[in-house]
């Protein structure tokens, strides 16, 4: 392995260690939830879900599936894509 590499390995462990670089700007994932496998995806900074919850607008345009990712993916998100959607529980 030449040294190059080397230091580009090194770089990628730490780099690894500091998601807040990295904002995700499109996603789209088989949420495996409760009842049924949905899709869940974000685009613009805006999240879809194929869930009922989602798609009768109930609780805001959000659902569970969209705040269990707002969740998971935290500091990979923009202040829209982390709070959009209605997501009142996660919101400061
Ligand atoms: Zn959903």
């Amino acid at each position: 392995m030449n040294s190059s590499l080397i230091g580009k390995i090194e770089k990628a462990h730490r780099y690894a260690q500091e998601p807040e670089r990295i904002r995700l700007d499109a996603i789209e994932a088989t949420f495996h939830g409760g009842h049924d496998d949905y899709v869940v995806a974000l685009k613009g900074g805006h999240w879809s879900c194929t869930c009922h919850t989602f798609a009768s607008h109930s609780i805001g345009g959000t659902c569970s599936h969209i705040m269990a990712m707002q969740r998971i993916l935290g500091t990979m998100l923009d202040e829209e894509a982390k709070y959009g959607a209605g997501d009142a529980v996660a919101a400061p």
